[in-house]
Parts: structure tokens; sequence; C-alpha cells
């Protein structure tokens, strides 16, 4: 099995690439972050603080997240309701980065990530996937973009699905979720040493996609 590894800060267009790609070369694109908003989701509905370690903990034993690929399609199960459409409000963004900082939540979540790679090709994006969760990938990218072309990209997303939100409130979030992922204790967001950086701040989205398939396709013999 190969496993392509994408991490890098939010809106840097991991998840918009990786998807192309995936199709292009049959691979399927694991997006890790929606697990970690379907465990923000959990805790936030049960009316806990996120970041509240002490509750979160023996709250995961009543928590079971499921990923399911329908037509190609990732959609993430929480105990068995299809919520791939729940977790992405806006202010899931920060729950999902409160709870990812919590040892526990991690741990739940790695065996998952992993055993979806012993049995297919995959291209899988987060923010340790080339650190920890899949140290021997054979391709390593980390994406990255300016936080203001980042934070206008989500703002087109947002507002594409009638979503109204606040430009600078969008870059502050980007800016304060960039400063928790890559401050935090546990599996903080980092470039693994042996990762390919590609920054997309001025590229067009055809254009990143051309040249993450052109690194990828070089590195790993596909048949
Ligand atoms: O990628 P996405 O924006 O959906 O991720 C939401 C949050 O989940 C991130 O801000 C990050 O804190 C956390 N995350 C993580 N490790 C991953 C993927 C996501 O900590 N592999």
């Amino acid at each position: 099995m190969k496993a392509i590894a994408i991490d890098g800060p939010a809106g840097a267009g991991k998840s918009t690439i990786a998807k192309a790609i995936a199709k292009k070369i049959g691979f399927i694109y694991v997006d890790t972050g929606a697990l970690y908003r379907a465990v923000g989701l959990y805790v936030s509905r049960n009316d806990v603080n996120t970041t509240d370690k002490e509750r979160i903990q023996p709250m995961l034993k009543n928590i079971q997240v499921e990923l399911k690929y329908v037509d190609g399609t990732q959609r993430v199960f929480l105990n068995g309701e299809d919520v791939s459409e729940a977790i992405r409000v806006p202010e899931m963004s920060m729950h999902a980065s409160n709870v990812s900082a919590i040892p526990c939540v991690r741990e739940f979540l790695f065996d998952l990530q992993r055993n979806i790679t012993k049995v297919n090709d995959v291209i899988m994006d987060g923010r340790d996937i080339g650190t920890v969760v899949l140290p021997n990938a054979d391709v390593k990218i980390f994406l990255t973009a300016s936080p203001e072309v980042r934070a206008k990209r989500r703002y087109d997303e947002h507002m594409e699905k009638g979503q109204t939100v606040d430009f600078d409130k969008l870059l502050e979030e980007i800016k304060q979720r960039d400063y928790n992922d890559s401050h935090r204790e546990i599996a903080p967001l980092k470039q693994a040493e042996d990762a390919i950086l590609v920054d997309t701040s001025d590229n067009s989205l055809e254009q990143s996609i051309e040249l993450l398939s052109n690194i990828i396709l070089k590195q790993i013999k596909i048949s």
C-alpha cells in the first residue's frame, strides 16, 4: 500500500488539492481534521467546554467515529449519525482545534487513521501525518500559504455555502488556530524533516494541483 501525507495549516488548500489528486491516481482521500471535528461536535453538543480535559477523557468511551467512502467521497459518522455537514459549521473549527490538543483524544483517533492505510492507498491530510501518524509515508508534503490568503479562501468557501462570516474574524481565528496547533505539546503542526515545502500563496488552485501531482508522481510509481 502507498501513502501520501499532506500537512499544513488551515486554508492552505490541502483538502481540495488532495481530493483532486486522489481521484486522478485512484487513491482514497482521508481528511483527518474531520475526525477531530466529530469529537469536537460530540463534546459541544453535550455542553462541555472543548478545552475541558478532565471532563472529555471519560466521554471518549461513548464516542464512536467512523469514516465511510460513498462514491469515493469521505463521510464521517458519529455514533452512527452522518455528521459530514454538521462538522463544517464555522465554530466547529475551534472546537476541533481545542480537543485536538488533548493527548487522550489524539490517542483515541490514532488507530483509526493508521488502520485505513493498511488496506488502502491513501492521500491523508492533517497536521501531524508526516511527523506522527505516517512517519514512513512514501511522499510527504507540507503545504502552506500566508494567513491572509488562507482566510480569503475560507471566506469564499463559507460564502459559497451561504454561510455569512466576517473576514477579519476569520483571519483572527486562522491566526489563533495556527498558533494553537503549532504550539501544543503533543503532535504540534510542523514540517517533517523529509517533507517537501510548498507555498501556495501565489498559485491558482489549478497550478497547485499540477505542482503537487508532479511532485507525487515523480516520487511514487503508480501501476
Ligand atoms: O483540517 P481541519 O481544519 O478540518 O482541522 C480542524 C482542527 O483539527 C485543526 O485546527 C487541528 O487543530 C486539528 N487537527 C489535528 N491533527 C490533524 C488534523 C486536524 O490536530 N491531523
